[in-house]
């Protein structure tokens, strides 16, 4: 933790969540390579150990741990991950500060049910709306607020507004204060949860999503939701007070590496821009998690300059991680569990 320009606490929270097993992946191989314990350490083990005749000199070499702020486990529920997680930062957006929340992880690895979820199982981005709807209902009397959502897909680093399908490609515009502006993005007023599940729903209808050799349904493309929140004082004869606050949350694309999947062609050229813009990610958090960095370099990648003014001002952030525990997906899973240990705060 360390102050921010302004002198909020700037703040870097990260959680690996293990998806729970599914049966055809148990028994593809030998069964389940990662498990949390005592809520912040992920144990994970090289399934090619179990084959070593000296159990126990195996098992302490090839078995590794992790520490996180948080490591969630197949038995998690999604108003656990939020609660952890997110709660707070709507409390902070509600007060005019920006916060960010990423799922990353591999392809069927869980960030989609962690962000959006289902209608019967809500995920972040409808919990923490629901949360600001209620904040607002309760503070109408003193404060009027104004709610309002944007939804965009970075895909090959173009920016594509996913309220809209027939935007086309939208340009990043930097102003003279170096924060970036996506030129036509459409904003719509929300007042309830209900709208915002179906908003979500359509938009997500929108996204790039093509089969790839590893899955039916890969996502390629970043998907990010930002909501606005303006709050202005109802007191008379006093000068209004306007803030505004936005969290961003987004749903990464997949991170497995563009060789994994068979890849050639057009599937390479976009495996190498998503590595690209979450290695550029990676580093952006890293840099930030480092007390003292002065510079941060956040022209690498589209995703990163849409971030930069949540990223670089007075902001919470939080990186939720995400794996399988199967044996047959120990690679993407260790890629991952290295990702998130290295953005951790030092
Ligand atoms: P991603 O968005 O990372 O590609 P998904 O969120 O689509 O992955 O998850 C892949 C599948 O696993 C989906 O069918 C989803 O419903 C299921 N799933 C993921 N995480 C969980 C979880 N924590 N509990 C139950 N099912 C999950
Ligand atoms: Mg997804």
């Amino acid at each position: 933790k360390h102050k921010s320009t302004d002198g909020q606490q700037q703040q870097l929270t990260v959680a690996l969540r293990i998806r729970p097993i599914f049966a055809n992946e148990a028994n593809r191989g030998p069964g389940v390579v990662a498990r949390a314990v005592a809520g912040k350490i992920v144990i994970f083990q090289n399934p090619q150990a179990r084959n070593t005749a000296d159990v126990l000199r195996a098992k302490r070499s090839h078995e590794k741990r992790f520490v996180f702020d948080w490591a969630f486990d197949g038995k998690t529920t999604q108003e656990e991950v939020y609660i952890k997680t997110t709660k707070q930062l709507v409390d902070n957006v509600m007060k005019g500060y920006n916060a960010t929340v990423f799922a990353y992880g591999a392809t069927g690895a869980g960030k989609t049910h962690t962000m959006v979820g289902t209608d019967q199982d809500p995920g972040i981005m409808v919990r923490a709306l629901s949360d600001l709807f209620k904040e607002v209902r309760n503070n109408s009397d003193a404060t009027s607020y104004e709610v309002k959502m944007s939804y965009l897909e970075v895909y090959n680093e173009n920016i594509r507004d996913l309220l809209n399908s027939h935007s086309g490609q939208l340009d990043l515009r930097e102003d003279s204060q170096g924060n970036h502006q996506v030129i036509g993005l459409s904003e719509v007023s929300v007042s309830n949860e209900y709208e915002v599940m179906k908003i979500l729903t359509k938009g997500n209808k929108n996204r790039t999503q093509e089969a790839t050799g590893a899955n039916q349904t890969s996502s390629r493309s970043h998907a990010m939701l930002q909501v606005h929140v303006k709050q202005s004082d109802r007191l008379r004869n006093t000068v209004q007070k306007v803030r505004t606050g936005t969290l961003y949350m987004v749903d990464l694309a997949g991170s497995e590496r563009a060789s994994h999947t068979r890849n050639t062609g057009q599937r390479f050229k976009e495996g190498a821009h998503i590595n690209m813009s979450l290695l550029a990610l990676g580093n952006c958090i890293n840099a930030l998690a480092v007390r003292g960095v002065k510079y941060v370099n956040f022209r690498d990648s589209k995703l990163t300059r849409l971030l930069k003014e949540p990223l670089s001002g007075n902001c919470q952030t939080v990186m939720i991680a995400h794996i399988s525990p199967a044996a047959i997906h120990f690679d993407e899973s260790r890629n991952t569990l290295l990702y998130a240990d290295r953005a951790k705060n030092i």
